[in-house]
Formats: structure tokens, sequence, C-alpha cells
């Protein structure tokens, strides 16, 4: 068996000891005769797995019993609409800070519902800065404000936590959650779809404060209602169990590599490896101010675009899988979630070196 190192942004690359544990239990899990996959979900069996998970969750993240957990279908992009479903009431408005394509899709979404200010952006300068949170016009009494911690595409990740007093702190985490700590209780509510730091893609993760539930007008569907989730320990119809139970397995992969602490110490020193030799290059380049380049997603271009093809398909031929940037942005992009170990960090500035001596 061989594994490629892969760089995708999502889905994304999976712990091989997780791969491995749901292959040994694929076919009978634990004894019973049968996958997990082909098991009630209100079999205890499952019943007990689902609570475990949560519970890791609730030890890696450090959540308090003030916060239900929630774990969803419909991916982020549904979390885009169910954030104002759930929590712009009547006449009020919320506030968004847009720095890049998944801040964009938010607000877009948001605007469906109710009145959305824009408090700031950093479109001017193409989305390679975080506005400093001294410039943002935050409008009185918002219902939220909604940021996007890391941004996916541009590769743009908030160097602190933004300070909003009351008002609730709402985050779409989802290519950043669980790469380091975070005081969970500075939130109102974080989502993420899961196929980035979680697990497999049809799960998506709310951590909701409770006192936030129960908001959503009568004409909001049961199923984008978070708290008839909460209500049915995210039970009300038939969960994604396969999702839910991989997630499971990387939590519990996640606590043997010591928590998010220790996953935050690797991280860093992949991406600082990463963007060192990038930044060491005339030959590759990142525009990102450097207080703001993401941890987890790392685009870079090459200063001769027309060598983009030949560096894809070298590197694939290297073992190196999925480096493509966004379709949106081009040139390159490596994701290098939990996931990714260092050793394909190094094999990536090995190959871009040897790339460049060929070709610069
Ligand atoms: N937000 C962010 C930051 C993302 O990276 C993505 C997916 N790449 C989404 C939202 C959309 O997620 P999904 O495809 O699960 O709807």
């Amino acid at each position: 068996m061989s594994r490629a190192y892969n760089f995708c942004a999502g889905p994304a690359a999976l712990p091989t000891a997780v791969l491995e544990q749901a292959q040994q239990e694929m076919l009978d899990y634990q004894g019973k005769g049968l996958s997990i996959m082909e098991m009630s979900h209100r079999d205890q069996v499952f019943v007990e797995l689902a609570a475990r998970a949560e519970q890791d969750l609730r030890d890696l993240m450090g959540i308090s019993d003030d916060y239900a957990v929630l774990f969803l279908q419909g991916g982020a992009s549904t979390q885009f609409a169910m954030v104002p479903m759930n929590l712009l009431g009547e006449g009020q408005s919320a506030d968004y800070i847009n720095t890049g394509q998944w801040s964009k899709k938010a607000i877009k979404e948001a605007g469906r519902y109710g009145r959305i200010n824009v408090a700031a952006s950093s479109e001017d300068t193409h989305f390679t800065t975080v506005p400093p949170q001294d410039t943002w016009q935050r409008s009185d009494n918002a219902a939220y404000l909604h940021y996007c911690p890391n941004e996916t595409i541009g590769g743009l990740e908030y160097s602190f936590i933004p300070e909003v007093g009351d008002t609730p702190l709402v985050a779409d985490m989802s290519s950043t959650i669980l790469s380091r700590p975070v005081d969970v209780n500075r939130f109102g509510l974080i989502y993420a779809g899961a196929q980035k730091n979680i697990g497999p893609a049809g799960l998506t993760l709310v951590i909701v404060r409770k006192d936030l539930l129960g908001r959503a007008a009568d004409s909001v569907p049961a199923m984008l209602n978070y708290q008839i989730h909460a209500d049915n320990d995210s039970m009300y119809n038939t969960p994604p169990t396969y999702a839910w139970y991989l997630a499971g397995l990387v939590f519990q992969w996640l606590k043997k590599q010591g928590g998010v602490g220790s996953m935050a110490q690797i991280n860093q020193r992949k991406a600082e490896k990463l963007y060192g030799f990038i930044d060491n290059s005339d030959f590759y380049s990142n525009p990102v101010e450097k207080i703001s380049r993401s941890w987890m997603n790392v685009p870079f271009v090459l200063a001769d675009d027309s060598l983009d093809k030949a560096f894809l398909a070298q590197a694939e031929q290297a073992g190196l899988l999925n480096l493509k940037g966004h379709r949106s942005v081009g040139g390159m992009r490596a994701s290098i979630y939990n996931a990714v170990p260092e050793a394909a960090v190094d094999a990536l500035i090995a190959f871009m070196a040897d790339f460049e001596k060929r070709n610069g």
C-alpha cells in the first residue's frame, strides 16, 4: 500500500490510523455482526458512540455545558442560511466582516433574510489583509457579528478573536477548527463543515450557546431550526452516522496526539517552514500580510505561470497531490491540515526547491 501526500483543501486528508481502524471495523463493528453504517441511529451502540464523539470534542475544545453541540448535514453553506434564520430577528440587522470568498458567500446568503451591514472589508487589498478592528463600522444592536477566521481560498487567517462585547460572535471555522486552541466562551456560535479537520464530507458541526436557541420564527423549517436539533440530540432525522463515527475516530486520534495544543505546535512549525521557504525564493511568492497567513491553507504562485501545468504534473508524479489553487484565484495551494504530516511539508519543500533549480 502506498499513500501519497494529499494537500487537498477539502475533502481533505484523514489520518491513516483512522482509516485503518475504520477498515478493520468495517464489516463487523465490535462483534455486532454488521457495520456501523448498517445500524439504526437509535441503536444503543450508535447512541453511545455518538455521545462519546461529542464528549471527546467537548474535551478537545473545552466546550462547556452552556453550549449545545450539533452534528448536522448540509455543509457549512447551509449554515450561511441557518445562522440568520435562527439568530436574526424581525427588523434586526447583523454585522459581517468580508475577508474573502467564503465571507462573501455568507454575506450574500444572509442578505436574503434581513439587513446586513458589512462592517469592514479587505477587498481593496484583494483579501491579503484582515481589516484592523479599530476600523470596523459596527451597527448598534446587531443581532450578531459574523466572520470567517480562516479563508480557505485566500489563505488568510485572523491573528486575533474579535472583541464584540455583548454581541454574539459567529465564526465559520470550517478550515481552522481543531488546528489550535480557541476560547469557545468568546463565541455565540461556531460552525464548520467536517471535510477538512474533522472527518469526511456530509457532516457539519455547530457549537451554539444555549441562550441563542429558540429564536427562530415559526416559519423556519424544522430541519433548519437549531432548537429542534438540540432538543433531539441531533437525531431529529437520520444523522450522517458514518461521518459521525469517523469524526469520533478523528477526535480520539487528536487526543492521542496530545490534543489541539500539540497540534498547534506542529501546525505552526509546518506553516512557518513552508512560508519561510517561499519567502526566501524569488521563484515562488505568497501575497498575504505576514501576521495573517493561514496555518492551514498556503496559497502560492510561480513567478512564471506558464510553468504551472508542469509544476502540478511533476508534483503529482512525486506523490504530492491536489496542489492546484482554487479556480477563482489560480496558482497553487497547499492545504496542510492536522492530518497532513510534517514529512509531507518537508517533501513538498524539497520538490519545490528541485523544481526551482530545474526551471529557475
Ligand atoms: N466556509 C469555508 C471557510 C470553507 O472553506 C468552505 C468549503 N471549502 C465552506 C464554507 C463551504 O462548505 P461546504 O462545502 O461544506 O458547504
